[in-house]
């Protein structure tokens, strides 16, 4: 078996330090050509310790500095910096497979720099087919880049899919667990903490996605990441709630049978496939235990208690850039949630009104840039811009009923 060259972008996150666990439980069979982070330098400087990588890049500049400080002066790992730095580390010819493990719309370029150079691309980077999908799709279909899903639900679908692509495929259904607000009335939604919302019942994952799965939003934007992995319009992929978080997803052929990928909810296993494929690495961790699981449950997602869910597949309908704002929009209200300045109720009450100002704007002749159409990611990032500006306007003029005055 022949070494793969990797470079993982994210790599202090939660995708990043699991994708380093399944590395080095395999020695010689993975060669780390680039880490990058954004500012966490101590645990970089640990994780080129480790792995030895040519290039190591932050993207942050004062931080690059400083991890060049505490590295040992023998030049072993260049530090790159910035954007550029980022679309070095991918596009280097010895690279096989690039990991876009970071968060937020600063993964799109490096991933779309990826893509057109061809490379096998692991897509943990919500942002990148959220925000420019079609974009993204046209450039590995023009460039021969295989585009791997590491998300554990798109990785089932594409593991269910067993590389015929979508002869005979029916529809997907994505599973959700439901979050940790499943059983709470929508009544009480206005009572929620930030630390109930940050309570994921069974996946550990960063701040930002752990609210996304409390709202549903996370779902919301899978959905709109299937339609573009899978080729399959909106009204063939159904989301079920699925508690237990063993059933990844399924897929459903036009003959009525149904297949679907098990697994114990562990980021390992999808990152272990994406790596390997199309091999598949013996990873040694705790296996699915179906008896003392006991019972497997499918819901319906209530509408009324996550709305998020339906937004976006309202704005996947309106199509272009309108993903993107709806992205951009969840963003903003998340980080001000986070910080304590809304109630978690409001968080679907000001998506829905950027919604609403988005379809108002899509129907003027020339609607912002980026808006209609998604051409680059300049344009993706435009109208990703726009939900931000849409969202925090409507934060400060409505003023929402904040924590702090409800406390009060
Ligand atoms: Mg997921």
């Amino acid at each position: 078996m022949s070494e793969k060259t990797l470079t993982v972008l994210g790599s202090t996150g939660s995708i990043g330090r699991n994708t380093l666990d399944v590395i080095q439980r395999f020695p010689g069979r993975f060669r780390i050509h680039a880490l990058a982070a954004h500012n966490n330098v101590e645990m970089l400087a640990d994780q080129i310790d480790v792995h030895h990588p040519a290039v190591a890049v932050v993207f942050d500049p004062e931080a690059a500095s400083r991890l060049r400080e505490i590295l040992p002066g023998n030049g072993a790992t260049a530090v790159l910096t910035g954007m550029e730095g980022l679309v070095e580390a991918v596009s280097a010819p010895e690279v096989d497979q690039v990991i876009s493990g970071m968060v937020g719309s600063v993964g799109l370029r490096p991933t779309y720099a990826a893509i057109e150079c061809g490379k096998q691309v692991a897509i943990a980077n919500k942002e990148t087919l959220v925000l420019a999908g079609q974009l993204m799709i046209e450039a590995a279909a023009e460039s021969g880049a295989r585009l791997l899903p590491m998300d554990s639900e798109h990785n089932a679908i594409f593991q269910c899919l067993n590389g015929n692509g979508s002869r005979g495929l029916e529809r997907i259904v994505l599973t959700a667990s439901g979050g940790p607000f499943r059983d709470l009335p929508f009544e009480r939604f206005g009572e929620i903490t930030r630390e109930q919302a940050l309570a994921h019942p069974n996946w550990k994952m960063g701040p930002k996605i752990s609210i996304d799965s409390a709202t549903m939003m996370n779902k919301g934007l899978e959905v709109i990441e299937a339609r573009w992995l899978f080729g399959l319009q909106a009204d063939r992929i159904q989301v079920l709630i699925h508690r237990q978080s063993i059933v990844h997803s399924m897929v459903e052929f036009v003959d009525g049978s149904v297949i679907a990928q098990l697994g114990l909810p562990d980021m390992r296993t999808p990152i272990a496939h994406c790596l390997a494929y199309p091999d598949r690495l013996p990873l040694d961790l705790p296996r699915l235990n179906l008896a003392e699981v006991g019972k497997l449950e499918f819901e319906e997602v209530p509408p009324d208690k996550f709305s998020c869910l339906f937004l976006a597949l309202e704005v996947l309908e309106l199509g272009g850039g309108a993903p993107a704002a709806l992205n951009g929009a969840n963003e903003e209200i998340v980080a001000v949630f986070l910080d304590d300045g809304l109630l978690f109720s409001a968080i679907p009450t000001v998506l829905g009104q950027v919604v609403k100002k988005l379809k108002e704007i899509l129907k003027q002749p020339e609607p912002p840039a980026g808006l209609r159409d998604v051409g680059s990611v300049k344009e993706a990032l435009d109208a990703d811009r726009w939900g931000r500006d849409a969202a925090l306007a409507i934060i400060n003029h409505a003023a929402y009923p904040h924590r702090s005055a409800n406390i009060a």
